[in-house]
Order: structure tokens, then C-alpha cells, then sequence
């Protein structure tokens, strides 16, 4: 069996959760938050960044600070997960879902100032597969009609775009330290907040609900009070300590998953030549992180042959985001940017998602490739 996904243990998270036991310090904000915290400042150079309990919960903060309110409209894609869009319909507003890039099946950055209304308040970009969105246009349509910019990179911690990490470009960053994604903590997350000011000091505020605790804890006010609206988005310290436990490896995973992309990227590499799939396409100002490794099969009807000819074989492949503009709650608390989403449809019922994780080795990747060929070569012989 070649698993989807296996959580990789650094060998490093028990002994410190030993260690904040010890300590008798259980709750948020101890020191392995501070260590994380003060890790992901550096190493990303943002301004402020807030350990939370989940991605979620940071997109959540993030539409808290940007005030966004009921009937506001926040643009971002349909090929994304639920969260991107929760976050801003929990204030009421309305996500106005824009087709994606046929390369990069992020936010067609072409389409977007064309969605922007009187309404528009936020655009959140989500980098998907941890390859960037193309920020500075985006950017320069949020500054033109003042509209907050937040990044979902849920999937990119350790990838760049010109050289900036992303997660700090726009106003807001959530990253997601899911047992899914590159760096984990089971559940987890981080807001980044890019510049000093405003938002990074409302930001501690809310995530302890409501509250100067932060500030009293650094010992900046005399007593802590209710001072704004606010919730409980800080995880316990023993969450942060395995997450402390894994950043300190985060290079040696980036490298890892890097090598594995490579390793499948060269072995599709005569299907994508023979035309039969498309690889990932990886822009040239942009580093991406290894998150996951996905093929655009021919049709979705191939698609179902290849995963279920995966699954026979022991090798446990997914498809992906169903798209959110044509779920349920998506048509009924958001509307697409003028009708239909071609290439979200099209992309999104042709992708396939490929066995990532630490372990696997050139034996591994080998027999994936061969599975996949065996389905989609005779396409190439026909
Ligand atoms: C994983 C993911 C999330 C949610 O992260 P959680 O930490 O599970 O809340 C949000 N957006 C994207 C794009 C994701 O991949």
C-alpha cells in the first residue's frame, strides 16, 4: 500500500511536549508559542506572526481585522477549500468566485480587477499546491481601490514569489500546520501579519478574546480587560511544542518533499511530451514548496479509470477541490464573477493528486508512475 499522506514524525515532538508539561504551562501563548512564533518572524519576515489552532481560524482573524461586514464581497477562486470562503460568509459577505489559470490553478489574476464593484472589499488569494499567485498584480489592484489583500497559504510555507515568502505580501497571511500539509502540528496554524501597526496589534487582541492579556503578559499594562470583540484562536502550548518540535526541521522537510516532486516531475515526463498529461507548471519568479504533486488527465472519465486502477494496485491517489461556486453553500452565499467558471470546472474534474509524503522513496514513485502509465500509455498507442 503506498499511502496518500503519512504524517512525519522529526523524532523531536514528544520530548518537548515532556518539556511544557514539566513546565506546568498547558495553555496558549508559553514559550514553544514564543519559539514558533519568533521561528516563522524570521524566517518569513513577517512583521507579527500569531500562532492560532488552524488555518482556519487564522482566515477567520484575518476577515475579523479587515472588517469585513454583511453584504461586502470578498473575490477569491471556487478551486479552493471551504475555509477560504467561511471565514468572510461568517461576517456575512459574499464570496465572488473568479475563474483560475489554466497553468497554475490559482486566481486568474486577468479577471480579477474586471470583478471588482462598488462592494468589493477583500481579495484572498489562495496559493495552491504552495505555487504562487501572481501578487504584484494583485496587489496593485488591491491598492487601487483600497481593498484588503489576504493570502491563504495554507499550502506554502517555504515558497516565494520574486524572493518574498509568501504569506507576507499581502495585508494578512493564514498558513495551516494541518497533519496534511508540509510542517504539522495535527491541527494548527499561523496569522502573519506583514507591517507593524494596526492590524498586528488588534491582532493579539482578538485571538485572545477579546482581551490586552498579551500586553499584560509583557507586562505593559497593569490588568487585562475586554477591550474589542474577540474569540479563542491560540492553541495549547502542547500543540506548540510539537510544532516546535517540526520547525526546527522545516528545511530538511522542504528538501525532502522537493525531492519527491522532482522524482515524480521527471518520471511524467514523457506522458506530458506524448500528450496524454500536464504537469505542474512552475513559473520562473516563483519557488514552490513540494506540497503536493498533480497530473490533468485527458478526461474526468480517464481520471475515474486511473484512481481506481491506482487503488487496485495499492496505491492511494485523490482527486481534489470540488469547486465551491457549484456546492450547496456556495450558491447560496456567493455568486461567480459572470457566469460559468470554465476552467475551474474543467481543471477541477481532471486533476489528480499523487502519494506525498516523507517516506516515500524511488521505489515507491516508480511503481506509482508505472500504474499511471499503464492506464493512460495505451492512450498513447491508440
Ligand atoms: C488546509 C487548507 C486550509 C485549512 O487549514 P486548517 O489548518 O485545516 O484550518 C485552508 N485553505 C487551504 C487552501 C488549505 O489547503
Amino acid at each position: 500500500m503506498i499511502a496518500f499522506n503519512k504524517p512525519h514524525e522529526t523524532g523531536d515532538e514528544l520530548r518537548y511536549i515532556t518539556e511544557a508539561i514539566a513546565a506546568a504551562h498547558l495553555s496558549g501563548d508559553g514559550r514553544f508559542t514564543r519559539l514558533a512564533q519568533e521561528w516563522l518572524e524570521r524566517e518569513t519576515h513577517a512583521a507579527r506572526a500569531l500562532l492560532t489552532h488552524s488555518c482556519t481560524a487564522a482566515l477567520e482573524m484575518a476577515a475579523l481585522l479587515g472588517e469585513v461586514g454583511p453584504g461586502d464581497e470578498v473575490i477569491m477562486p471556487s478551486y479552493t477549500f471551504v475555509s477560504t470562503a467561511n471565514a468572510f460568509v461568517l461576517r456575512g459577505a459574499v464570496p465572488v468566485f473568479v475563474d483560475i489559470r489554466p497553468d497554475t490553478l490559482n486566481l486568474d489574476e486577468k479577471q480579477v480587477a474586471d470583478a471588482v464593484t462598488r462592494r468589493t472589499r477583500a481579495i484572498a488569494a489562495v496559493h495552491y499546491a504552495g505555487v504562487a499567485c501572481e501578487m504584484d498584480v494583485l496587489g496593485s489592484i488591491a491598492r487601487r481601490h483600497d481593498l484588503l489583500l489576504v493570502e491563504d497559504a495554507a499550502q506554502a510555507l517555504g515558497a516565494t514569489y520574486r524572493g518574498k515568502p509568501l504569506g507576507t505580501i499581502g495585508d494578512l497571511g493564514a498558513l495551516s500546520f494541518h497533519e496534511t500539509k508540509n510542517v504539522i502540528s495535527g491541527e494548527g496554524g499561523a496569522l502573519l501579519v506583514r507591517a507593524d501597526g494596526p492590524y498586528a496589534e488588534r491582532a493579539e487582541i482578538l485571538r485572545e478574546k477579546g482581551t490586552n492579556r498579551t500586553n499584560f503578559l509583557r507586562g505593559r499594562v497593569d490588568k487585562y480587560r475586554w477591550v474589542d470583540v474577540g474569540s479563542s484562536f491560540l492553541p495549547s502550548e502542547i500543540v506548540a511544542a510539537f510544532l516546535w518540535g517540526q520547525l526546527q526541521h522545516a528545511h530538511e522537510l522542504l528538501l525532502r518533499r522537493l525531492l519527491i516532486w522532482e522524482g515524480y516531475h521527471e518520471r511524467f515526463e514523457a506522458l506530458e511530451r506524448a500528450g496524454v498529461v500536464q504537469r505542474p507548471t512552475i513559473p520562473d519568479h516563483v519557488t514552490h514548496n513540494g506540497h503536493l504533486y498533480y497530473l490533468l488527465v485527458p478526461s474526468a472519465r480517464e481520471r475515474q479509470a486511473v484512481l481506481e486502477r491506482l487503488r487496485a494496485l495499492g496505491v492511494h491517489a485523490l482527486f481534489h477541490y470540488v469547486p465551491l461556486h457549484s456546492a450547496p453553500a456556495g450558491l447560496r452565499y456567493g455568486r461567480t464573477h459572470r457566469g460559468e467558471l470554465p476552467v475551474t470546472d474543467d481543471l477541477s474534474a481532471r486533476l489528480i493528486r499523487l502519494p506525498m509524503h516523507y517516506d516515500l522513496g524511488a521505489a515507491e514513485l516508480d511503481a506509482v508512475a508505472a500504474a499511471v502509465g499503464e492506464v493512460l500509455g495505451k492512450r498513447v498507442a491508440v
